[in-house]
């Protein structure tokens, strides 16, 4: 394989330790200076007798700040967050918060424009180029995965084919007609995508394929290697979440050897699971603060992904530290088809209807290289008679809701009460047959 490494920004890419420490000290105050202005971080950064910026004076102020989570998100949706005045809001973004309420963050022009450097970067660091034709096949939306790379993939003068997810006959059509050279897909997307090239009407060789930017979903080196083989291409993989701007947090480079995480826009720690100490080696939860987005400032936020930091010097120069691929979360959210799902967002919709019984199961499965949904729900007796279209109509309201609030369709099947397993002690309401990778 030919490593050509590109750099976008050599200076920042190659920092020293030290320069990147520095920097992010002063980007740091300039970040709780914003997050004092929310009522959130006023409160919070006062407890601890933080009531001026300038009083972080290196990293050990640093971790004294408390850390933020998802339902502090939640909790303050939907302004409660909000460092600027609304007329400099340009952007908003919301994910699927635990319940119910989802999480929304949102950019000013500048904090935009910062997202937007590091994206580019972050295809420039896998060597595309303004030669490329860039396929993105990730949803534009409320979800961050489409918008956020699109604009970072225009910045760095590839030719960006907005495609969105799905339509896998559209997809194909497209990467032949412009001969699309990368694409930005979920790796279940992309093998499932495989095998309908044939089934189209297509063959391999009728594409110029020679990336692809994965993300979304955890995944195995394995099925990295199967997407590289199936294609004959290279697949890099990426992080990013919506709390941190959305895509670009950490990228692979040509070495495909952990992810750098772009520390110039995001302090990473990687905290132990239990003590939520900061630890230098070894799995833990990763903990990020994010330096460039002022609107919404979050600091030391538990992501619940489990990584660990990648020791040593990458060969590509950058010195910015890489994390090992995501192993999995501390809590129980499912990612479906690269879309975060909470299992107690679909209790609190489906226990909402009178018909529902209060015995439920959600199964994951695989359909195909896809991801499916199951909701297995107990209902009330009187509706099992011979005549089928009140429980057809009941099966397509559960399905309708389910949809609008979690963005999945999926398959819903209705019990006789009783009927499905009861467990003792904790009920187990999940069961997830996909490989753990
Ligand atoms: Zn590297």
């Amino acid at each position: 394989m030919k490593h050509n490494c590109s750099f976008r920004d050599k200076k920042i890419e190659t920092m020293s330790r030290e320069e990147l420490e520095s920097l992010q000290i002063i980007k740091l105050r300039e970040i709780v200076a914003s997050a004092l202005k929310t009522d959130f971080y006023k409160e919070r950064l006062n407890s601890i007798g933080l009531s001026d910026a300038k009083d972080i004076k290196g990293f050990e102020d640093f971790r004294k700040i408390p850390f933020t989570t998802k339902d502090d998100l939640r909790n303050a949706f939907p302004y409660g967050m909000l460092s600027v005045d609304k007329k400099d809001v340009v952007r908003m973004h919301a994910s699927s918060g635990t319940t119910g309420t989802p999480t929304v963050i949102y950019f000013s022009q500048d904090d935009l424009d910062a997202w937007t450097e590091i994206v580019a970067r972050s295809v420039v660091c896998t060597g595309c180029s303004n030669s490329d034709v860039f396929q993105n096949m990730m949803t534009y939306g409320l979800f961050t995965g489409g918008l956020g790379v699109h604009y970072g993939a225009e910045k760095s003068g590839m030719m960006v084919i907005p495609t969105s997810s799905g339509n896998t006959m559209r997809q194909l059509k497209l990467m032949k007609d412009f001969q699309t050279t990368v694409v930005h897909a979920t790796p279940s997307y992309l093998l499932h995508m495989f095998h309908q090239v044939e089934a189209e009407g297509f063959s391999l060789s009728d594409f110029n394929l020679k990336k692809a930017l994965i993300g979304a979903e955890p995944h195995s080196e394995d099925t990295r290697k199967k997407i590289e083989a199936l294609y004959g291409i290279d697949a890099y993989n990426s992080y990013g979440l919506s709390e941190m701007n959305g895509p670009g947090v950490a990228f692979e480079c040509e070495y495909k050897d952990g992810m750098h995480v772009w520390e110039d826009g995001y302090i990473a720690e990687i905290v132990d699971r239990y003590t939520l100490n900061p630890i230098d080696e070894g799995e833990g939860e990763l903990v990020l603060t994010n330096l460039i987005r002022h609107a919404t400032p979050i600091l030391r936020y538990r992501t619940r992904d489990l990584t660990e930091f990648v020791s040593g010097d990458c060969a590509c120069g950058r010195t910015h530290r890489r994390i090992k691929r995501i192993k999995g979360r501390t809590d129980d959210m499912l990612i479906i088809n690269g879309v975060n799902v909470f299992p107690s967002q679909i209790e609190e919709i489906i226990m909402k209807l009178p018909e529902i019984g209060n015995n439920y199961l959600i199964e994951v499965s695989k359909q195909g290289d896809l991801d499916k949904l199951t909701v297995k729900t107990e209902v009330n007796n009187q509706i099992f008679t011979d005549d089928t279209r009140d429980l057809n109509k009941l099966k397509g309201k559960i399905k309708e809701t389910l949809k609008a609030t979690i963005f999945i369709n999926p398959e819903v099947s209705l019990h006789e009460t009783g009927s499905l397993p009861v467990t003792q002690g904790k009920a187990v309401r999940v069961i997830d047959h996909r490989d753990s990778n």
